[in-house]
């Protein structure tokens, strides 16, 4: 295993059924509760973030979800104001 792979040796789910991590029907709230103790969520998430991992739960979110953050992620930061805080313009 690559060490850039490290932490999926250390997940949760390496034990118990692994289709849970594959339902069709898996909810948010179950999402969170298999994946909530993990020691590695935040790189599993990362991982699935950045490959676009489009099945199954990935850091604790379903595919619905990290499609929202993909998103939110991919939108234009706000242009920043050119008044200063009398709003007056700068
Ligand atoms: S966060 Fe969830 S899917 Fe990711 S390694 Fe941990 S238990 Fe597995």
């Amino acid at each position: 295993m690559s060490a850039q792979l490290d932490w999926q040796a250390r997940g949760a789910c390496r034990t118990g059924d692994p289709d849970a991590w594959f339902a069709d029907n898996m909810t948010t709230a179950a999402a969170q509760r298999l994946c909530a103790p993990c020691p590695v969520r935040a790189e599993c998430l990362t991982w699935a973030l950045d490959t676009d991992e489009r099945y199954g739960v990935w850091g604790g979110t379903t595919a619905a979800e990290r499609l929202r953050i993909r998103r939110a992620r991919s939108k234009p930061a706000a242009a920043p104001t050119t008044s200063d805080d009398s709003g007056r313009a700068a």
